[in-house]
């Protein structure tokens, strides 16, 4: 009998839970590279995300009718519709709060949000409680939680970063540094504010997305 009693018992089922979800990580990756169906290839990320995040909701804990959510929608960011950084499990409730008010396909060539669908508050909360999930349950491994690098990319973009503005960390750690910054609606907003219109900014388009830059010599 092991000296550590329960302690001892915690980590060994720790360590089965860590295998078991490595095995779905796995599982999802190989059935991803064969490119299986999209079906099938769907129910593993599913299977797999509500297994990583302990079969519970991460925003409420919650256990009852779970469902794996796309944090970044498929419809507009199709690339990511595997990532296993881009799912949570949410409970019924907490899912269905998070797909509030515009549920449809986004017309690509509004700004990110104009028709309030990427609700960027929400999507930055669920990557930071993500985040605390992983750091809280050890479960903190880039292949868990991977966004690719042209993910991470458009992350950038939406937010009005250069793309090759550097953050720390694994992908998920990036999401949560690149979605907590001022989004640029919101610098629009604070300029307006301050009596500045948009001449004060710089703008630029990207992919039919028109970005926003505060200048360098505004003084907010
Ligand atoms: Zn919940
Ligand atoms: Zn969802």
């Amino acid at each position: 009998m092991c000296a550590g009693g329960n302690y001892c018992e915690l980590k060994f089922e720790m360590k089965a839970e860590t295998t078991a979800i490595q095995e779905a990580c796995e599982n999802l990756a190989a059935a991803a590279r064969k490119r299986r169906k999209v079906a099938t290839c769907l129910s593993l990320w599913s299977k797999f995300i509500r297994l990583r995040d302990g079969n519970r909701c991460v925003a409420c804990g919650d256990t009852g009718r779970l469902a794996a959510h796309h944090i970044c929608r498929k419809g507009f960011l199709p690339e990511a519709h595997l990532q296993t950084g881009n799912g949570i499990t949410l409970c019924a409730t907490c899912h269905s709060s998070a797909h509030r008010g515009f549920n449809g396909q986004p017309k690509l060539s509004l700004p990110m949000d104009a028709e309030g669908g990427e609700k960027l508050e929400i999507l930055a909360r669920l990557y930071e409680l993500l985040l605390t999930d992983a750091v809280r349950r050890g479960t903190l491994r880039d292949d868990f939680y991977h966004l690719s690098d042209s993910v991470l990319i458009k992350f950038k973009l939406f937010q009005g970063f250069d793309p090759t503005a550097a953050f720390d960390g694994g992908s998920l750690e990036q999401a949560c540094s690149i979605w907590k910054a001022c989004p640029q609606h919101l610098l629009k907003a604070v300029l307006a504010a301050n009596g500045l219109d948009q001449t004060w900014t710089c703008q630029t388009k990207i992919g039919g997305l028109t970005m926003y830059y505060a200048r360098a010599d505004v003084d907010l």
